[in-house]
């Protein structure tokens, strides 16, 4: 059985003329679903709903915002079994990637739930007179996510935008948006119509026409550095504000006191090669002192070896397919002329029985020591290929680790925490980690931002919800000089 997405507007299911049809990328001959390919007509509706429904919201009490968010909240936090196979379907996500991804969305917006006090007024009375500092929200905010962790990035949108008295329009992405479409459709009818409005449609007509709109006060997008420059350019029309957290080219550093324990081991496979390789803060980039290099590609190439790679849905499969054709294609040619060029090495299996013509399969690789200025350790893969390099001191570990314009998450390792720590502190990027480099790693009291082109503005913690309220100052004081 196949499902039909639909839009949230208003409150209401919305649908169009036009359909997209959503593939299995595990089964590509088989559909999973279509949802409504949005136009610019829709935008017009969401924008609209968004800003009649803005006053009420901002001036409903902030305990009450809080109570709702909490529901939103608790619909995430224990996944549906018919979610968890949808995402999975549509996907290529694991069973359990697809669990984290949902679950991780009902934690974002729980945390804002419990922190109504976030939004307080800052008041100081003294021989002057009164100042108030209040946080007022924007009005109309849009939500962006791509495709790799929909749920959890929209729910990242969702937490702060609400709590500080905005509305909201999440635009799903063109690739597996159908679980998005139906989860956050159900938490909009835990609020009041309007409240938070989901559209479905092509970036560069749905997505653009939200940017552009004027009544639209602040966009907060997750997605690639290219497509975040061009988001800029367009909101410097009406001066939009911007949270953009964009792509990333990770760096993890093991220094020559490396723990190479298999539980070590297991952390940096996770952190390279979980969900194939596509999330945001993936290690990009193995840079390990030469002392240890061969003992680490030994027991890597072990650890790696075991990836069961085929259809997500399967309990043996330890890794699914690529997401999408756009991203299939980027990552096979980039492969192909890795091979050329370097020494490549083709590890794990595929699992019993699937058919590798029928899915955008591909097994994990090894780049052993390629030059820093090869596509595959310049440019963000997005792929389960890793690039593993030699150093021979700390400082050369960081210049190179830092020696490209993004600057997203990074990594130390050390058995040394002091010392850990210290190379951390020189290191470019919004997320430093410590022995370890995934959403496992995450600190969730810790803002999610980028450094340098990989974006502006934070996700998670209350530096979140400042980027959501314009700060406006109340005085009766009057000092005449
Ligand atoms: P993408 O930029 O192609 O698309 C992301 C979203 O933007 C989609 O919903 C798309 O429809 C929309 N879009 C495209 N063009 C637009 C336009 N002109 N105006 C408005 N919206 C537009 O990115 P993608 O390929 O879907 O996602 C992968 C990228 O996302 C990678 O670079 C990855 O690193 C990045 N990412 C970053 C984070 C982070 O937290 N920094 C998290 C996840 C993914």
């Amino acid at each position: 059985m196949t499902y039909e997405g639909h839009m949230t507007i208003g409150g209401k299911p919305v649908t169009g003329d036009e359909w997209v049809s959503v593939p299995n990328p595990a089964h590509l001959s088989a559909v999973v679903g279509r949802y409504p390919q949005g136009t610019i007509e829709h935008v017009e509706q969401a924008v609209e709903a968004a800003s009649s429904a803005f006053p009420d919201w901002r001036a409903t009490p902030v305990a009450e915002r809080a109570a709702l968010l909490a529901q939103a909240g608790a619909l995430l936090a224990q996944p549906r079994d018919e979610w968890v196979s949808l995402l999975t379907a549509e996907n290529g996500k694991l069973l359990r990637e697809a669990v984290i991804d949902i679950a991780m969305g009902g934690e974002a917006i729980s945390v804002y739930a419990s922190h109504p006090e976030w939004t307080q007024d800052r008041v100081v009375d003294d021989e002057r007179g009164r100042l108030v500092v209040r946080k007022q929200p924007l009005g109309v905010c849009v939500g962006i996510v791509p495709w790799n962790f929909p749920l959890t990035l929209a729910s990242l949108k969702v937490g702060p935008a609400l709590l500080a008295g905005n509305t909201l329009i999440i635009k799903v992405p063109e690739f597996a948006p159908l679980t998005t479409l139906r989860a956050l459709g159900e938490m909009a009818a835990l609020l009041p119509p309007g409240v938070l409005n989901i559209v479905s449609g092509y970036g560069p007509e749905v997505g653009r026409a939200l940017v552009t709109h004027p009544k639209v006060r602040k966009i907060a997008f997750t997605g690639s550095t290219e497509t975040g420059r061009q988001i800029m350019a367009d909101a410097s029309g009406h001066l939009a504000r911007l949270t953009l957290e964009l792509g990333g080219n990770d760096a993890a550093v093991l220094l020559d006191d490396v723990d190479l324990s298999d539980e070590a081991i297991g952390r940096i496979v996770t952190g390279a090669f979980m969900y194939s390789g596509q999330i945001c803060i993936d290690i990009k980039r193995l840079y390990v002192h030469e002392s240890r290099y061969d003992e680490l590609v030994d027991r890597l190439s072990v650890a790696v070896d075991k990836i069961v790679v085929g259809d997500g849905a399967r309990p043996e499969v330890t890794m699914g397919p690529i997401n999408n054709a756009r991203q299939y294609d980027k990552v096979t040619k980039l492969l192909a002329e890795t091979k050329r060029d370097a020494d490549c090495v083709q590890l794990g299996s595929y699992a019993d029985g699937t058919d590798v013509e029928d899915g955008y399969f591909l097994l994990p690789h090894l780049v052993l020591d390629p030059p820093d200025e090869m596509k595959v350790v310049a440019t963000e893969q997005m792929a389960p290929i890793l690039p593993v390099m030699k150093f021979s001191s700390d400082e050369e570990a960081v210049t190179r680790a830092n020696g490209t314009e993004y600057g997203l998450g990074a990594s130390v390792w050390s058995s040394d925490r002091d010392r850990a720590f210290s190379v951390a502190d020189r290191m470019e990027a919004g997320m430093t980690f410590i022995n370890g480099h995934s959403l496992f790693a995450l600190h969730p009291d810790a803002p999610a931002g980028g450094a340098k082109q990989s974006g502006h503005g934070y996700e998670m913690s209350q530096e979140a919800l400042e980027g959501y309220t314009q700060l406006q100052a109340i005085t009766n004081t009057y000092t005449q000089l």
